[in-house]
């Protein structure tokens, strides 16, 4: 029998996973990415006898694929990805891929704009306390796809991007578990916040009685689109605004309350490991999956109060002087900073700035006048930065590289002060990436 012929279009962390869970599988397999490969995936692809092409796309073998999975970064809007659809080569994502083969296992499924990593994070640190054979995949280390293929386990907890999600046709989760919507990557949605909402919520698409949505009743854009859309699963909401009388997650007399069947966890918001008031959130999705799979009370409560932040988000760096860091490098938007701010106690000195996608500065205006002693700009453009938040703070200084946003930032903070590297900003004018941006930060500081 001919095999399936199976192209991977882009050969990133997902792709080559794709490429070795197809060559498993007996699909005939050739990878395509329009830029530079890796140097190692494509070492990978040559011991594992994969053909590969890079630097260009060939049409004609492209559109003789019986199947193609396409890599959450190539747009649709592409000339590509035009042709192939007017072709009708059916399309799938690298989740709906790996998918196919690991449907036997349990699936916990985490998107929404923010928040994601780190709940996917905490969600597989309950499942392992627990002692269960779990992975962690997704845009968090392995690829999905690359665990099926070489390390499968029976749990899989999974961080998803929308643009996973648009090339699903099957993809189930047992437990899906959408964080919160806010404006993000517009531009692939023909910048309709609707698109991007209705993209978020495929995740529950085949989901039906037996799986759980678990979702935060405090987000305005999901509450709105739940009142329009039927949802098959069993939906269990969170919220910290008031107590809930039925199964979910809520805060009562500073306790974080997860009730599930009868018997609900109770954690002081205080012996939380993670701080902030976004975190609340994070703990009680990741809280909330673990129950749904019925691991013991006990074993949550100790995975919540045990976790360890992920580095760039929200990491404590170092105490200098009396004056603390944070690296939350992570924070490429202005609702991650907004969280970040609102969680400071102390009086803040701010390093952020960077590539600026069209960023509203306004949410964040009384939050940086009720905390912030100073901003340290850090990009190439700081002007949007000085028109909407100049009135708002008593000083503001421009820096262009880490070294000097540190130290302006240590020069203005006396004893008791925090300074907070929260961006708000993609990195890539000064940085390679956010982790290079956090790791910067963290040598400037230790240079002090
Ligand atoms: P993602 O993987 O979705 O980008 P992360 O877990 O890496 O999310 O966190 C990114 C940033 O978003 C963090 O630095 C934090 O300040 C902020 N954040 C985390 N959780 C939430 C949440 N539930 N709501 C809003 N902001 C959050």
């Amino acid at each position: 029998m001919q095999k399936v012929k199976l192209v991977i279009l882009g050969a990133g962390e997902s792709g080559i996973g794709a490429a070795l869970l197809g060559k498993k599988q007996g699909y005939d397999v050739f990878v395509s990415d329009g830029g530079a490969i890796k140097d190692i995936y494509k070492q990978e692809l040559a011991v594992n006898h994969i053909p590969f092409e890079e630097g260009h796309h060939s049409w004609d073998l492209i559109l003789a694929a019986d199947e193609i999975v396409k890599s959450p970064g190539i747009p649709e809007k592409s000339e590509l990805m035009k042709k192939i659809r007017e072709k009708q080569v059916p399309v799938i994502s690298e989740i709906e891929f790996a998918y196919r083969f690991s449907k036997d296992q349990k699936i916990i499924a985490i998107t929404g704009s923010n928040g994601k990593s780190t709940t996917t994070a905490l969600t597989y640190h309950i499942f392992e306390t627990a002692g269960l054979n779990v992975a962690m995949v997704g845009n968090i280390g392995l690829s999905y796809a690359r665990q099926v293929a070489t390390a499968p386990a029976d749990y899989y907890v999974i961080e998803v991007s929308s643009f996973q999600l648009d090339d699903i046709k099957t993809f189930k989760p047992n437990v899906a578990i959408l964080l919160n919507i806010t404006p993000d990557h517009l531009d692939r949605y023909d910048y309709k916040m609707e698109n991007y909402i209705k993209s978020k919520f495929r995740i529950t698409l085949n989901q039906t009685r037996e799986d759980y949505f678990i979702y935060c009743m405090d987000d305005p854009e999901i509450m709105g689109y739940l009142n329009k859309q039927t949802i098959y699963s069993t939906p269990i909401p969170f919220t910290i605004m008031e107590p809930l009388k039925k199964e979910g997650g809520f805060i009562a007399n500073d306790q974080v309350n997860i009730r599930l069947n009868d018997d609900p966890v109770i954690v002081s918001i205080y012996d939380l490991a993670l701080k902030g008031k976004h975190n609340l959130y994070n703990s009680m999705a990741a809280g909330i999956a673990g129950r749904t799979m019925d691991i013991r009370k006990e074993k949550i409560r100790e995975s919540l109060t045990s976790f360890k932040s992920l580095e760039h988000r929200m990491e404590y760096v170092t105490t200098v002087r009396g004056v603390d860091f944070i690296n939350d490098s992570k924070a490429t938007n202005v609702n991650s900073l907004w969280f970040a701010l609102e969680s400071m106690e102390q009086p803040v000195i701010l390093i952020m700035g960077g590539v600026d996608k069209g960023n509203d500065y306004s949410a964040i205006k009384d939050l940086v006048k009720e905390k912030v002693k100073a901003i340290i700009c850090l990009g190439v453009d700081n002007q949007p930065i000085h028109d909407a938040l100049t009135e708002a703070t008593p000083a503001m200084v421009d820096t262009a590289n880490m070294k000097d946003a540190v130290q302006a930032a240590f020069q203005a903070a006396t004893k008791g002060d925090v300074i907070l590297l929260s961006p708000a900003c993609a990195s890539f004018d000064l940085f390679k990436n956010y982790e290079d941006r956090g790791k910067q930060f963290k040598d400037a500081v230790r240079e002090l």
